[in-house]
């Protein structure tokens, strides 16, 4: 038994040797695909309901490694946070979607999501600011999503910030709402102007009482508090028929687009709801 025991702890460790190696490697791959330009963004059609057209795209990241092929923003996204690789790669995102956004008509904002760990870093300010002036794109046209567990590291500095954002006239978006534990608190101090309601709660909207019962109450909430609201992963009909009866000011999701890559923005740009 005592053998079977460690059989199972070498197991282990060379199971962990293993995990830590993939993990390097990714690490060495992000790098080079920083270095190399092996990102790109898709861009996903936010559709506001109330003026009937398209109000702006959500810049979505993609990497195609050489030999991995597609790798998910959810799998790499993590790695590059812990790593610090985060910060160049998401300098390069406010560069690279500030630059297309520039080229859209005046109505139509482009929003960028923003690591905690950019977001908390000195030098963010000055790399939105030259995102801007590089690509001439107004301010207004720009809106941060940030996530709530931005305020896990303390509070203080992201108000400065957010009041910073703000007073030079960009967005700035509560991403995921209602995924975190204490969504509320925050909403009731620091200054947001959209909140995004999450998919999970989206995807029941139609068939399921209690989702229905907590998106009409975050759409109240957000009148209440004068924010705009989006509601993320809509896939179907039913789901877009019972977020227009409770007033939600925007779609986002599968049924009117998925994300598109840059040569296909221009025909989504004038592009209607079906109903
Ligand atoms: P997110 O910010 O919540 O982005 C929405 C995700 O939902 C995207 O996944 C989008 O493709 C997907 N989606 C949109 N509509 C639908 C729908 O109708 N149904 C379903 N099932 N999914 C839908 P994606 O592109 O894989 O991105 C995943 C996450 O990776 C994002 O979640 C965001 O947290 C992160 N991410 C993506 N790009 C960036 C970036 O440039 N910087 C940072 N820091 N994070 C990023
Ligand atoms: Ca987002
Ligand atoms: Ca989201
Ligand atoms: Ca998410």
């Amino acid at each position: 038994a005592k053998r079977d025991g460690r059989g199972v702890f070498r197991f282990f460790e060379e199971a962990l040797d293993i995990a830590a190696r993939q993990r390097r490697q990714l690490e060495l791959d992000l790098r080079e695909a920083l270095m190399t330009g092996q990102f790109r963004l898709n861009f996903q059609p936010i559709y506001n309901l109330k003026a009937d057209r398209v109000g702006g795209f959500e810049a979505l990241l993609r990497w195609n490694h050489p030999i991995r092929g597609e790798v998910s923003p959810v799998q790499f996204i993590p790695v590059a946070e812990e790593t610090g690789l985060i910060m160049g790669i998401g300098e390069w995102v406010f560069h690279e979607a500030c630059r297309v956004a520039a080229g859209w008509p005046d109505h139509v904002r482009i929003a960028i999501n923003v690591s905690p760990i950019q977001f908390r870093s000195p030098g963010f300010l000055a790399i939105v600011l030259q995102a801007l002036s590089r690509s001439g794109l107004p301010p207004a046209r720009l809106e941060i999503e940030i996530t709530e567990s931005v305020f896990l590291d303390g509070e203080d500095n992201v108000l400065n910030m957010l009041h910073q954002l703000r007073a030079m006239g960009v967005r700035v978006a509560l991403d995921d709402f209602g995924t975190g534990y204490s969504s509320l608190s925050y909403l009731r101090s620091f200054p947001f102007d959209k909140i995004k309601i999450d998919r999970s709660f989206i995807t029941g909207v139609a068939a399921d009482p209690s989702s229905a019962a907590i998106v009409r109450a975050i759409v109240d909430l957000a009148a209440a508090l004068h924010m705009e609201i989006t509601a993320e992963g809509v896939e179907d009909d039913s789901q877009l028929a019972c977020l227009r009866g409770e007033g939600c000011d925007n779609i986002q999701g599968y049924l009117f687009s998925r994300p598109v890559e840059i040569a296909a923005i221009q025909q989504l740009l004038p592009a209607k709801l079906a109903y």
